[in-house]
């Protein structure tokens, strides 16, 4: 089975984004070469191991960080941008099955993290451009239902009253397709430019004294204290190492591995609309739905529709992205149709069964954050940042973030995807048929 670091990339390569387009992308950084000793060995450089990194080095610790590309090549690179408010799974559920203390521990977290970015934004990375507000848009009665139970729900127990609920007459007025029947719009959430924000966390965590080095795959970790990561041209002894790959990580760590599944979402840009764009949004917020095989979407700086959804559960990229991007987003704004697209691009993020982030502690001095299951924007920094605690002596928040980690995929990493994709195609399939 190929390395889901190189299934669809080329080594060292960020995709031809609309997001990279809109950067001055830094020089490489040298990859590791010959031996170090250090603190904390983390690897990965997108939103979870540098916001790990920056808190660590800011803790006086001496820190690397390892990526098999560059800073910002995984999903964190290259996402939809959206700052979600929660997990992805409803508050109410949380407490049912963690109890109302833990579920307004998580909260609180949940809070925090986008928080940190809207702060950082506003300090550190003002061209990131944190924009309040995501509508979340149902397609049925009983979704727009939910959605405003929820919204009551977090009013209700945590005072949160940055929610509306939009009837389908209002959603339409705000998002301009008939498929809505209603929904929220989220003025706590929002939506920022991905690589402008890890680009800018690699800045502050090196500031802070951290090294990063670029084309460094690790391709073994040997445990015991200290540890020893290794790649093809050097080696890191630490004192403790931090697992940041998400849906990129090979199978180097069974116990991580069991439990993400590497899902891929894609992206298009559309040329710039201008003046059309008011034709899709009425407002500067960010939309996902509540399609099973969900869209998502927002405006760019310059006015494209950059239009998101997830047309292939396969784990290689399918050749077609544009034709079935043009479809989906034609099919909810008729409006666009001969719209050009300039840029697709796709992207692979991990996923977990229970669709929370599974936080593990893999040995007494290794630990993990992955499977965000599309909520990482918000969720992986904290979850660095986090792990930066645990290691510092204060695991609290970690266990509290821990005891969400669910079961292991059935079938073990060589079938749990096969057995997905049948899973997913059934549900795409009553999307299509509206059962
Ligand atoms: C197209 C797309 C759209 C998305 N949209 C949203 C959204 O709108 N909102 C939201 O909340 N979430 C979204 N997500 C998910 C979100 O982007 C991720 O949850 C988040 O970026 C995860 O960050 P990370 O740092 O954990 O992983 P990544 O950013 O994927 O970084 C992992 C890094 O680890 C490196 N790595 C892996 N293995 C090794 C190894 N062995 N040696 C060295 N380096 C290694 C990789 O090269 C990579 O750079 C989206 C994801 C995709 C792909």
């Amino acid at each position: 089975m190929a390395s889901p670091l190189y299934r669809n990339e080329s080594p060292g390569q960020l995709p031809k984004s609309w997001y990279v387009a809109t950067v001055d992308m830094p020089p490489e950084r040298p990859p590791l070469y010959g031996h170090k000793t250090v603190d904390v060995c983390i690897i990965g450089a997108g939103f979870t191991g540098l916001s790990a990194a920056k808190h660590l080095a800011q803790k006086g610790l001496d820190v690397v960080v390892l990526d098999a590309h560059r800073v910002g090549f995984g999903a964190s690179g290259r996402n939809g941008g959206q700052v979600c408010t929660g997990f992805n799974m409803s508050q109410r559920l949380l407490a049912q099955k963690y109890g109302k203390d833990q579920a307004a521990a998580l909260w609180a977290l949940s809070q925090e993290a986008k928080d940190d970015i809207r702060r950082i934004c506003a300090t550190d990375v003002p061209d990131a451009r944190f924009t309040s507000g995501v509508a979340e848009a149902g397609c049925t009665a009983a979704e727009v239902e939910k959605y405003h139970r929820d919204a009551a729900y977090l009013n209700d127990t945590y005072g949160y009253d940055l929610v509306t609920q939009l009837d389908a007459a209002e959603m339409q007025a705000l998002v301009k397709t008939p498929q809505y029947q209603g929904g929220i719009l989220d003025m706590g959430a929002g939506h920022i430019h991905p690589l402008r924000y890890v680009l800018a966390l690699a800045r502050l965590a090196e500031a802070a004294g951290a090294q990063i080095f670029e084309r460094a795959e690790v391709h073994h970790i040997e445990q015991g204290d200290p540890a020893e990561v290794r790649t093809d041209k050097g080696r890191v002894k630490a004192r403790h190492v931090i697992l940041a790959g998400n849906g990129y990580l090979p199978n180097i760590v069974p116990k991580v591995s069991a439990k993400i599944m590497p899902l891929n979402s894609f992206i298009a840009a559309t040329e710039p609309l201008g003046d059309r764009a008011a034709e899709i949004l009425a407002r500067d917020i960010a939309v996902s739905d509540s399609k099973f095989v969900l869209n998502y979407y927002r405006l760019s700086e310059d006015k494209r529709l950059l239009f998101g959804g997830r047309p292939s559960y396969r784990l290689g990229f399918p050749k077609d992205v544009k034709t079935v991007l043009a479809a989906r987003m034609v099919e909810m704004f008729p409006q666009l149709q001969g719209v050009g697209i300039d840029y697709t691009w796709g992207g692979t993020l991990g996923i977990t069964v229970n669709r929370l982030p599974s936080i593990q502690r893999i040995a007494p001095n290794i630990v993990s954050g992955s499977g965000f299951s599309g909520h990482g924007v918000a969720l992986s920094g904290l979850t660095g940042k986090v792990m930066a605690e645990a290691i510092a002596g204060q695991a609290g928040r970690f266990d509290t973030l821990a005891q969400l980690k669910g079961p292991s995929y059935p079938g073990g990493v060589a079938f749990r995807a096969p057995l997905l994709a049948l899973a997913m195609s059934w549900y795409a399939l009553r999307d299509r048929l509206g059962v």
